[in-house]
């Protein structure tokens, strides 16, 4: 299934492919931060808003994409 990347909190969406991949590659990163300041983080980058909404981006299934499939295969 298709992946994207959302807020937790506010529900900011980071839909492209490119924001994706690099998402992914900082997450070590943001993990060995949020540890270090004695956090458990639950996803895999704080969100851009962070400091008002206190959300971290969290990998979801992309349902548009889901349904849009599911739609195409009815007769
Ligand atoms: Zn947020």
């Amino acid at each position: 299934m298709p992946k994207k990347l959302r807020c937790d909190r506010c529900g900011l969406e980071l839909s492209d492919r490119d924001d994706v991949g690099l998402a992914l590659e900082g997450e070590d990163a943001w993990h060995a931060s949020a540890r270090s300041w004695g956090g458990e983080p639950r996803g895999v980058l704080p969100c851009e808003n962070y400091l008002r909404c206190g959300g971290e981006i969290v990998v979801v299934p992309d349902w548009r994409l889901r349904v849009k499939w599911f739609l195409s295969r009815r007769p």
